[in-house]
């Protein structure tokens, strides 16, 4: 079997995740990681090979596709772009607002270099959307609901963490147990943003902080706590190190509609990630395989999860697909 060769760029959490997820899957293999770091000072979990991004053109026509793993709030919108013109790509860009820009400056290199991009890939955008299609197009008479938790907030845990005053913290998004519930029994409630979640944050503070100060200014923060019913919990630099430097995620999708006859109707999708980006990670794998399948079919330019045939992102043939799993 001729393994789909695959790049890594930039080894963060999503790149390791990457170089892991390529160990799981026996029709993938790892070529090279590249970084903008030193190569030589970068160690990998696998002993991968590590270049610099610069000898990236080195490795045109060796690697069939590359996945960008790059942050989405600067490195993605550059290096997407730049990769497509030699390599078929990957990337898990999450600035929902901005992906149908971002589609289409990566559309217009891709069309022209011949080479595929499945952009937005990964869970939330990536297999959530998916099941926000499925759910309108099955059910166009309902609603759908996305919630987001329980799991850790990057950007959340940043903007306390430049807070004054603040050593350490970390912010989880959860649920409301009981907006979830009234969805799940078929009411289409028009629900609030305080109504939808509630934040968690655990904070360790510096010596002669003022715990007071920085929970005012943490639940009178626009845009990111004051629409929400906000906690905060002070904790030891230990207990801090013990329960919460994982990465955890999740949520769920739920189209609540109505069939002929006022029938309800409940759809829901459903994720409990112990690591969201070791699970991102492997979404991104599975669609690196579906890039080369539609490069090798000539379908060129930019796709979204939403173009790509489900039978393309697994290693099965479509004849076992059929017999196996339909
Ligand atoms: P990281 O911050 O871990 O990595 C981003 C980049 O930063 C890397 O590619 C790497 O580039 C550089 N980097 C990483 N570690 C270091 C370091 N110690 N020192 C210097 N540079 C470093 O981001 P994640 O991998 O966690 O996430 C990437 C993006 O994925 C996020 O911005 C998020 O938007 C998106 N995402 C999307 C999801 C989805 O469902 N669609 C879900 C989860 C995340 P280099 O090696 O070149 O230096």
């Amino acid at each position: 079997m001729t393994k789909t060769k695959i790049g890594i760029v930039g080894y963060g959490n999503l790149g390791r995740g990457v170089e892991g997820a390529i160990a799981q899957n026996d029709d993938l293999e790892l070529v090279a990681v590249f970084t903008r770091r030193s190569p030589e000072k970068l160690q990998t979990a696998s002993n991968a090979v590590v270049h610099h991004v610069d000898d990236v053109e080195n490795f045109i026509g060796k690697i069939d596709v590359m996945i960008i793993c790059g942050g989405s709030a600067t490195d993605l919108p550059e290096q997407v772009p730049y990769f497509a013109q030699w390599f078929n790509t990957i990337d898990s860009y999450d600035t929902h607002a901005k992906i149908p820009a971002f589609y289409e400056t990566v559309d217009q290199v891709a069309q022209q270099a011949n080479t595929t991009s499945i952009v937005s890939v990964g869970w939330d955008p990536g297999l959530f959307s998916l099941n926000r299609v499925l759910g309108e197009a099955v059910l166009p008479q309902g609603d759908t609901y996305t919630f987001w938790g329980d799991g850790l907030s990057q950007g959340h845990s940043d903007a306390i963490r430049r807070i004054s005053g603040v050593k350490k913290a970390v912010q989880y998004t959860l649920p409301v147990p009981a907006a979830v519930n009234r969805v799940r029994n078929g009411e289409s409630p028009e629900l609030s943003t305080r109504e939808k979640h509630t934040r968690v944050c655990y904070i360790v503070t510096d010596d002669h902080a003022s715990q007071s100060v920085i929970t005012e200014a943490i639940i009178t923060m626009p845009n990111y706590f004051a629409d929400y019913d906000t906690t905060v919990n002070y904790i030891t630099e230990e207990e801090f190190e013990e329960n919460h430097t994982g990465m955890p995620h999740g949520g769920f999708v739920i189209r609540s509609g109505q069939s002929v006859e006022g029938h309800k109707q409940i759809m829901e999708f459903s994720l409990k990630l112990e690591s969201n980006p070791y699970f991102t990670s492997s979404v991104l794998v599975a669609y690196a395989r579906a890039a080369h399948r539609l490069a090798q079919k000539g379908q060129f330019g930019a796709l979204s999860v939403f173009d790509v045939p489900f039978s393309a992102i697994s290693p099965k043939t479509p004849q076992q697909l059929r017999a196996e799993l339909l």
